[in-house]
């Protein structure tokens, strides 16, 4: 039994040293053992403390010594033991787990409870590799570099993969509980796994040059909906985004640059953090009106047609809307937000798919669908559109009456 961890010695002989709180413990190889050959009961039994200062390590005898161990931080991977002699505390810092296995084997070896049957050290000295500091980024840039037989650190927080051929997002990435940078630009991969929903922390991830065609409407909700703060999809083959983009709630940049859209979803609107939009070379044929809500720093539309000509698409207003959709309306106006514990799981998503009128209404059903002409100047500071004249584009847009499409399609 040996775990990675960080080790604080403290002698409890000379307290001047230990003054003072900010103290951090070494990167050490922690083990408990017994030298080979020796008599398999506790009398034989060491804790092994290495670092990478002395790899021959330090040997605390277990039986009669262990004057205390102090576990009650033992759930966040923190414990103390404290030894008769030499008089020294050693203050552990590991992964919960470890800390956990460690001190159930050191409590069965004091228990003298089958110990040629526990898995225990042989007290050798150990490698410098084992008392190096967990790897919390990997870059890899070649075929040759990417791990096949052996897994990634399970402590990586950014992990960088290009240029490897690389078809599909794996398992063992999406596993990675504490990544939050994820970049798998030019690679080969096709599809993006629903899985990825579910990924612990992530807040950038960059899939640029690769051959993504479609784009799951899942992959917007779960985990990342939460944690995604930048998302670059640019130079791929996508040719529509699902509307569960707006769920992204804490996007702030987005790349499309590159791609084969013909439109981008009006959820987009939702997306109230945003702050730098690009989306140009694609074959967007209007905007939707709903970026009229966000205030970005920047964005950059350069590169598309714009071609769908002005006035109503549809209009669905017939008469007096249902019940349903007032009932929905009033729900979302006075922020009511019921789950599937109030309500039917349909009329929650039903709630959800509310869509807003230029004037700041609520609508569902009954709206006229139009295409408008947005003025570009008042959603961003910085605007590449066509030429440096040109600060409108054709937008769509959801409008609650009549009245309201009179208005707004004449500025
Ligand atoms: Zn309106």
């Amino acid at each position: 039994m040996r775990i990675s961890c960080e080790v604080l010695v403290s002698n409890r002989k000379l307290p001047s040293l230990n003054l003072g709180n900010k103290r951090t413990g070494t990167q050490s190889s922690l083990g408990i053992g017994r030298l080979p050959g020796s008599k398999p009961d506790v009398s034989s039994l060491f804790i092994h403390l290495c670092t990478a200062q002395n790899k021959q390590g330090t040997k605390y005898k277990v039986v009669e010594n262990i004057e205390r161990v102090f576990t009650k931080y033992v759930a966040e991977g923190k414990f103390t033991i404290r030894f008769k002699e030499p008089a020294h505390d050693l203050c552990v810092k590991a992964d919960p787990v470890l800390a956990k296995t460690f001190l159930q084997t050191l409590k069965l070896g004091i228990q003298n409870k089958d110990i040629a049957k526990l898995h225990l050290s042989n007290l050798a000295p150990i490698k410098q590799s084992q008392v190096e500091k967990p790897k919390t980024k990997l870059v890899i840039e070649s075929k040759q570099e990417y791990p096949i037989t052996t897994a990634f650190p399970y402590t990586l927080e950014s992990l960088k993969v290009n240029n490897v051929q690389l078809n599909r997002v794996e398992n063992r990435i999406m596993k990675l509980k504490k990544l939050h940078s994820l970049n798998l630009n030019h690679n080969i991969i096709k599809e993006l796994p629903t899985k990825m929903n579910e990924m612990h922390c992530l807040v950038n991830l960059h899939l640029s040059f690769n051959n993504i065609t479609c784009i799951s409407h899942q992959l917007f909700s779960g985990r990342l909906s939460h944690t995604l703060q930048m998302l670059d999809l640019s130079n791929n083959k996508i040719e529509y985004l699902p509307h569960t983009l707006g769920q992204l709630h804490s996007l702030v940049s987005l790349k499309l640059d590159g791609n084969i859209l013909h439109k981008l979803p009006i959820s987009l609107g939702k997306l109230t953090r945003l702050k730098y939009l690009t989306a140009s070379k694609n074959k967007l044929v209007e905007l939707p009106a709903t970026l009229s809500n966000l205030r970005l720093e920047s964005m950059d539309v350069f590169g598309n047609p714009f071609s769908s000509p002005l006035g109503i698409v549809r209009n669905n207003i017939k008469g007096v809307p249902s019940l349903k959709e007032i009932a929905s309306t009033q729900c979302v106006q006075r922020g009511l937000c019921p789950t599937a514990a109030d309500i039917p799981a349909t009329l929650v998503e039903y709630l959800q798919a509310w869509l807003k009128c230029l004037c700041g209404k609520i609508c569902y059903e009954s709206h006229i669908l139009a295409c408008i002409t947005l003025n570009l100047q008042l959603v961003a500071s910085g605007l590449v559109l066509g030429n440096v004249f040109q600060t409108t584009a054709p937008a769509l847009a959801t409008l609650c009456s009549q009245k309201c499409f009179d208005k707004f399609s004449k500025t």
